[in-house]
């Protein structure tokens, strides 16, 4: 139900759980982050409120300043620990996180079944991360690309990958995403108080928009033809 993300120069991980912090009033039965550390991306993530997730990951943080994290509203499978996000693909290169539904998930996954990829949790989601390990094609923005052509119904998506750990991509459709862009890093976020403690500049994404994150920049563009889009920044001038 709630998504945020961070690629800069300082830790995701207290960035993550600040913004998931700020998007509980959204309602929510599990949380969850991924950081990478520039090389291997870890996913902490637990059902029941942000408080569980925190309290395991004071003993064990996850270092790194590139990150996505996830409340979750259950609509496909239970909550659980397995059925919380973020999702990753068998060899844990790509990790998820996702908000809406996936309409066609039950066809994408008896395809990949079939290929011999073996799934372990109950949600839409899940099919999204395979899909990028299916059709992985050297660029992450391209794969991204494939993946969504084949995907029916909602959503507002975080990916990050191991393959191109200066990057985080980020598309919706039907489901609420905004860019903020800061000094220090940029930053993805179902809604303005995810973000503001830390930038007041930001992107409002549009239906079939892709935005690419990297340290030191954003680049907005069309998700199913990569075409470029240029756009003012909108300056939050109130507080919250
Ligand atoms: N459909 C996804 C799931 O059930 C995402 C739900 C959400 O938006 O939190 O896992």
């Amino acid at each position: 139900c709630g998504i945020v993300g961070y690629i800069g120069k300082d830790e995701a991980q207290p960035i993550l759980l600040s913004g998931l912090g700020k998007l509980e009033y959204r309602g929510y039965d599990s949380a969850g982050i991924a950081v990478c550390n520039g090389e291997l991306i870890t996913v902490k993530k637990s059902e029941g409120r942000l408080a569980v997730l925190e309290n395991q990951l004071q003993n064990a943080p996850l270092h790194g300043s590139i990150g996505i994290g996830h409340t979750r509203w259950a609509t496909h499978g239970r909550p659980s620990n397995e059925n919380s996000h973020p999702h990753t693909d068998q060899s844990g290169k790509f990790a998820v996180v996702h908000n809406g539904i996936i309409e066609n998930y039950l066809d994408i996954k008896e395809e990949l079944s079939a290929k011999g990829v073996r799934f372990t949790s109950e949600t839409d989601t899940e099919v999204i991360a395979h899909l990028l390990a299916d059709l992985w094609d050297g660029s992450l923005v391209s794969t991204v690309q494939k993946a969504i052509k084949k995907m029916r119904g909602a959503y507002a998506l975080g990916v990050v990958s191991e393959y191109e750990p200066d990057k985080l991509v980020a598309v919706r459709l039907a489901s609420p995403l905004i860019i903020g862009v800061g000094e220090n890093g940029n930053f993805i976020g179902s809604d303005i108080p995810a973000l503001i403690e830390y930038t007041r500049d930001i992107y409002i994404l549009e239906d079939g928009e892709m935005a690419v994150l990297t340290a030191d920049g954003v680049t907005l563009m069309d998700a199913m033809t990569g075409k470029m889009i240029s756009r003012e920044l909108f300056h939050v001038d109130w507080d919250l």
